[in-house]
């Protein structure tokens, strides 16, 4: 159970980012997160993932206070962020430096043909296009096995059709162990296809105004 209490954020400027948030996600719950510009979206996915410290309140993964970044929670972003001097490989690898490197390489090799992408596992970034390149930010996160997913508007950078292609790989990956996913969107459709639950988020400060249980089942 990954639980927010009364999270709050106030940047240094004065911004109440982020005011009294609680939320209660349990284990393999897919929420996505709507809201326009600048209602703290991306600063909640900061505080969860342990990037940045809340003023007050806390983030708690299994009872266990998050207060830096944490092995049981993953991250992508819109922009896939790969290292561009590393191959597909070795960028998936990147967070494992402390596996044997023969299980390091099974492991990323499994999840790279998971991917779909298999024969890239040698080529360099800049080969990919941005849905290969987005499969593979999706690879790094899961290679290491996290309880929690965060995922800030993951494919809002992409094309209608990558979008939708992405959006049903997800949902294959989230089956294979089923983490929490916390996923950011702009976009309500989005939300509705991936989600069991949609937090509805308010600017100045950003609060949650709503939540909101999908009752249909996925298509
Ligand atoms: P969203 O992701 O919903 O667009 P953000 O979390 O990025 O919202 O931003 C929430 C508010 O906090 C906005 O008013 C934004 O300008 C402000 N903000 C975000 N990051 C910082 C920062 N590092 N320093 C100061 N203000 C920030
Ligand atoms: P070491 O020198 O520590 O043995 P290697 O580079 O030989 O490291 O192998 C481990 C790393 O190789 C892993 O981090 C993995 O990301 C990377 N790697 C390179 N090519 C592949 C590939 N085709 N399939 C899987 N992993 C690969």
């Amino acid at each position: 159970m990954l639980v927010l209490d009364q999270l709050g954020k106030t940047y240094a400027n004065g911004v109440r980012a982020l005011d009294a948030v609680s939320l209660a996600l349990p284990l393999g719950e897919i929420v996505a997160v709507v809201g326009g510009s600048g209602c703290g979206k991306s600063t909640l996915l900061r505080l969860v993932s342990g990037l940045d410290r809340p003023t007050d309140g806390t983030v708690r993964l299994d009872g266990e206070a998050i207060a830096a970044p944490h092995e049981k929670i993953g991250l992508v972003f819109q922009e896939p962020r790969l290292l561009p001097w590393l191959t597909v490989a070795d960028n998936v690898g990147f967070g494992l430096a402390a596996l044997p490197s023969g299980e390091r390489r099974d492991r990323v090799a499994a999840q790279i043909a998971r991917v779909g992408l298999a024969d890239k596992a040698g080529v360099w970034p800049r080969e990919l296009s941005g849905g290969q390149a987005q499969r593979v930010a999706l690879a790094r996160a899961l290679v290491g096995r996290p309880e929690v997913l965060l995922l800030d508007e993951p494919f809002s950078a992409l094309d209608a059709f990558t979008r939708a292609d992405l959006q049903d790989h997800l949902l294959d990956l989230w089956h294979d162990a089923e983490p929490t996913l916390v996923v950011v969107t702009h976009d309500v459709d989005e939300a509705i296809a991936l989600a069991d639950r949609i937090v509805v988020m308010r600017p100045r400060p950003g609060r949650v105004a709503a939540e909101i249980a999908v009752e249909l089942p996925r298509p």
